[in-house]
């Protein structure tokens, strides 16, 4: 198999102008990318199988609609899709962020992204630390109006059926709960929650939904929509045996896929929902600024990365940054009627505004002694040497 990649050229970083040491370490990330979307088991374990090629190590995300290797690594994996340096690391932070996935800005993939991070060996790390932490500010920043909730809606449509009679969902995990409360939402008379287990939470208990479990839910009186949110460990759900009657239609968003095709059940999967014919000419220029916007920040984020690299100006501007990370939920709390976003960029102009010609200066003084003692000038404990330095991947949630 042949599979697509896009190297980074000199142009990226070039643009960037990130340090020597920032860029060196860009250049060396890559991307194998796997599209998993609604694949069938075995197919799942093949391209488990292939990405296992990577060995220990780099950073594994999965979700439903994708397996991505994240490594420092030359390859010949064969994954259908590669990306190297900046264009890996941009991926990175828009899957994060929720710009990649059928629901755009969904939650889920930022939890999963965080998880394989936490993971991941020290070479890999910091910077996919910068790329999601990139994400997480795109996300402060932007309201998304949709959740995964929302697919049930893009089913329906697709199907064009009416939000109406019984909803069965199957799951209770994160997904599960979206769909259930937005059938309620939607309009759906019944809605059925099926489980290994009766789930003891608020939203539960409080939703006004009936149980029923997994295991004899085949029992059930026939249902008009069924949505099968299972994980990647269930098996495949056989209709007529393990499944009650589905009068319309079945939701299966699960990866590997959560129902069996017998050719008479009506089932939209998710490659469905992403594939021809769902063309969203809104939705795909928002994607785009989005993009754009991520770019950005993450680009910042960088560029702040190269600052702990231990020069002068690098220190004074990590000893500033940490007076305004500390003052920002003062302020804030005296100023709540300020959104958070516009507080950070109203603090973050005026700094650059009056440590930009500062830096330049320093930057230009050819004594090294005393370039660092104009720098501690701004350092609190006066060693500004020692100072861990800002990491740009706060972690700011
Ligand atoms: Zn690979």
């Amino acid at each position: 198999m042949t599979g697509t990649v896009e190297r980074d050229l000199e142009t990226l970083g070039a643009e960037l102008r990130l340090p020597h040491k920032v860029r060196t370490r860009v250049e060396r990330f890559s991307a194998c990318l796997w599209e998993t979307a609604s694949l069938q088991r075995h197919e799942i374990r093949e391209v488990w199988e292939r990405s296992s090629s990577h060995g220990e190590g780099p950073i594994m995300v999965t979700s439903c609609q994708r397996l991505e290797v994240y490594s420092t690594d030359d390859c010949d994996c064969g994954a259908p899709l590669q990306k190297e340096g900046m264009h890996a690391l941009r991926h990175l932070a828009e899957v994060a962020a929720g710009l990649h996935s059928v629901v755009l800005g969904e939650a889920q993939i930022l939890g999963q992204v965080r998880t394989a991070i936490q993971e991941a060996p020290a070479e890999v790390r910091p910077l996919a630390e910068v790329a999601l932490a990139a994400a997480r500010e795109l996300r402060r920043e932007t309201e998304f109006h949709s959740h995964s909730g929302h697919l049930l809606d893009r089913a329906l449509s697709r199907a064009e059926l009416p939000a109406q009679g019984r909803l069965l969902v199957i799951g209770a995990g994160a997904v599960g709960r979206l769909i259930a409360q937005r059938g309620r939402e939607m309009g759906f008379d019944e809605v059925i929650i099926a489980s290994r287990r009766e789930p003891d939470a608020a939203w539960f208990h409080d939703g006004g939904f009936q149980f029923k479990s997994v295991w004899d839910m085949h029992t059930l009186e026939p249902v008009d929509v069924a949505v099968g949110c299972l994980g990647s460990e269930a098996d495949e759900l056989r209709p007529g045996e393990d499944l009650p009657g589905i009068r319309h239609l079945a939701v299966d968003l699960g990866t590997p896929r959560n129902f069996r095709d017998n050719g008479s059940l009506r089932i939209i999967t998710i490659a469905e929902m992403i594939g021809p014919g769902n063309d969203r000419p809104h939705s795909d220029a928002r994607r785009a600024a989005l993009r754009e916007r991520l770019h950005n920040i993450l680009d910042r984020r960088l560029t702040m990365m190269s600052h702990d690299s231990g020069s002068p100006v690098g220190n004074m501007r990590n000893a500033v940054e940490q007076v305004r990370q500390r003052e920002l939920p003062r302020i804030q709390e005296k100023h709540p009627d300020i959104t958070p976003e516009a507080l950070d960029a109203i603090t973050r102009a005026l700094i650059n505004r009056i440590f930009h010609t500062p830096s330049q200066k320093l930057k230009q003084i050819d004594d090294p002694e005393l370039a660092r003692s104009l720098a501690e000038l701004f350092s609190e404990d006066g060693s500004s040497r020692t100072r861990r330095p800002l990491s740009s991947a706060e972690n700011d949630e």
